[in-house]
C-alpha cells in the first residue's frame, strides 16, 4: 500500500502482474470529516454536556477507523492469497506526508490530509501482517525512500516528477505518466521483490532496511535506482507491494 500509502486513499496496491486496486475509505472519511466539524463546535462550547459529547465522538472516531483499517487489511490479504506483501515503511510515510501540506495543498488534499494525519497505518499494517499469516502470506517493512519520486520506466529520480505535488507522476526523463500513488506502490512491489530475491538466494530475509549504516543504505537504493517496471518480464508471482 501507500503506497503512497494514505494521503488520498488509505491504501494502493500494487502486485507484479500490474493488477491495482486503490482503497479509499471514503465512506469512513466523510464520517470522520462530520465528527471533526461537531467536535471543533463542542470544544468551542466548553460546558459539561459538551465534554460529555465529545468523548463519546472521540470513541465513535476510534471505532471507526478501527473498523475501516480491519476492512481494508482484510480485503488486501484475501485479494493477494500466498504472497509476499511489501509494506512501505512508516517513518518514511510521515516525512513524506509533511511536505504535502502547506498553502500549496487544494482544499480537498487539506481535508484528506487533516483526516489521515491522525489516520493509525500503524494499525492498519499490524493487521494485514496478522490477517496475512493467517492465509499463508507474508507481510515485510521495505524502504520507501524516493517511492513517490522514482521514475519506474526508466529509474530517474527526482522531485520534479511530481508537477505541484499533485495527483500525476510525470516523469522528467521519459515523460511516463501515472497516478502518483501508483507509481509509489509499484516501487515498492519492485523492491519487495529485490528482498525476495535476496532472500533465495541468501537464505537471509532482510525485510526491515538499517538506516544507521549509509553505507548499507547507499549501496540499496543504488540497486533501487536500477529497477525497471515491465508486466512483461514480471516473474509470474502474486507478491503484492503495498
Ligand atoms: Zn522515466
Amino acid at each position: 500500500m501507500t503506497s503512497d500509502v494514505g494521503l488520498r486513499y488509505l491504501a494502493v496496491t500494487s502486485t507484479t502482474t500490474g493488477k491495482s486496486t486503490f482503497h479509499t475509505g471514503r465512506r469512513v472519511r466523510a464520517r470522520a470529516n462530520h465528527d471533526a466539524r461537531m467536535r471543533k463546535r463542542l470544544q468551542h462550547k466548553g460546558t459539561r454536556s459538551a465534554t460529555r459529547r465529545l468523548v463519546a465522538i472521540s470513541g465513535r472516531e476510534r471505532r471507526l477507523k478501527q473498523d475501516a483499517n480491519h476492512v481494508v487489511s482484510k480485503r488486501i490479504v484475501t485479494q493477494h492469497p500466498h504472497s509476499l506483501i511489501g509494506l512501505e515503511q512508516l517513518t518514511d510515510i510521515r516525512e513524506r506526508t509533511k511536505r504535502r501540506r502547506g498553502r500549496s495543498a487544494s482544499k480537498k488534499q487539506r481535508k484528506a490530509n487533516a483526516t489521515f494525519s491522525k489516520w493509525s497505518f500503524a494499525e492498519l499494517h499490524a493487521m494485514i501482517a496478522s490477517k496475512a499469516l493467517r492465509n499463508e502470506s507474508m507481510a515485510i517493512k521495505v524502504d520507501a525512500h524516493y517511492t513517490s519520486q522514482a521514475c519506474p520506466r526508466c529509474g530517474h529520480t527526482a522531485r520534479e516528477n511530481r508537477p505541484k505535488q499533485g495527483l500525476l507522476f510525470v516523469c522528467q526523463n521519459c515523460q511516463y505518466t501515472l497516478h502518483a500513488d501508483l507509481v509509489g506502490a509499484r516501487n515498492v512491489t519492485m523492491r519487495t521483490l529485490v528482498i525476495r530475491q535476496d532472500w533465495m538466494t541468501t537464505g537471509t530475509l532482510s525485510e526491515c532496511p538499517d538506516v544507521s549504516c549509509e553505507e548499507a543504505k547507499a549501496e540499496r537504493l543504488r540497486r533501487y535506482s536500477e529497477l525497471r517496471w515491465s508486466t512483461d518480464t514480471s516473474p509470474r508471482s502474486s507478491d503484492g507491494g503495498i
